[in-house]
């Protein structure tokens, strides 16, 4: 047990400072903030680690498992930590993006994340159209010390061209997703009343269906898209609803009831906007 301990304990060792020396280029401009936080990270694994490996020979053998699932915890974010800087090491403090989508990205944080984040652009058709919070999806690697805002967020999209540039609007739904991870939801619901809506997901469940936690997840996940769809189709207006009805899958029923639902939070919006204008003064 002793040598499986002092081997795994070098291993994460060595993989730390790997990964630490593999961060040695990007630590200038945009998405830095990401780079930091995995250092970080990694620093931490590194001690820890090497606080295992000073306990061995172990006084008392009983403690053996228990400090080789932590090893192997410790392994386990240092996976997540490569798999991060695999994703984003080539989008680093780049300058050779668009203005123009370096603009979008930036309206968008500004006008979506209230906490602000450090944006990071990839330009992949993996993961296209989405956003990754990144302390949000592995806030294991920052149990002991949170990281202070902003974030760093991936803003995971196709390179724009004349084929696809017409969808960019689609990305303002996705930062709605980590506008709601960050807290949106909570805010929404201090002061929303949802006595009506649970009875009626209480009133769906039948013997031999879905159980009630079922339905309400699936509730709270349509609650989300909704409120993405609403968020993309006011800050994006009409633009927003053309890129939706191409770019979502062609069906008909609740698709097409989803792009109708996007023309009327519009249409609401513009009646709303315009009354306000004539009104009083432009406050939205
Ligand atoms: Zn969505």
């Amino acid at each position: 047990m002793d040598t499986e301990l002092r081997f795994l304990a070098g291993l994460a060792i060595d993989e730390s400072a790997r990964l630490i020396r593999a961060t040695h280029r990007e630590r200038n401009g945009r998405g830095y903030s990401l780079v930091s936080l995995l250092i970080q990270a990694c620093e931490r694994v590194s001690i820890e680690a090497s606080s295992i490996a000073g306990q061995v020979p172990l006084a008392d053998p009983a403690v053996g498992p228990s400090l080789e699932r932590e090893l192997y915890r410790l392994l386990d974010e240092l996976k997540l930590v490569h798999l991060f800087l695999g994703m984003y090491a080539g989008d680093f403090g780049r300058n050779d993006l668009p203005v123009g989508l370096v603009h979008m990205v930036d309206a968008l944080v500004r006008d979506l994340l209230p906490r602000g984040a450090d944006p990071i652009i990839h330009l992949s058709p993996e993961n296209m159209y989405s956003t990754l919070g990144v302390v949000e999806a592995a806030k294991q690697l920052w149990r002991l010390t949170p990281p202070p805002d902003p974030h760093p967020v991936g803003f995971n999209l196709p390179a724009l061209n004349p084929e696809n540039a017409m969808l960019a609007p689609i990305l303002a739904h996705e930062v709605g997703h980590t506008a709601w991870r960050q807290g949106l939801d909570a805010q929404l619901n201090a002061t929303a009343d949802l006595t009506a809506a649970s009875a009626h997901l209480r009133s769906a469940v039948v013997p031999g269906g879905p159980s009630a936690q079922h339905l309400a997840e699936l509730f709270d996940s349509w609650r989300q898209e909704l409120l993405c769809d609403a968020l993309a189709a006011v800050l994006t207006g009409p633009s927003f609803l053309f890129a939706s009805a191409v770019f979502l899958p062609v069906t008909t029923g609740p698709l097409m009831s989803r792009v109708m639902c996007c023309c009327l939070i519009w249409t609401s919006f513009c009646r709303i906007k315009s009354r306000k204008s004539l009104s009083g003064p432009k406050k939205y």
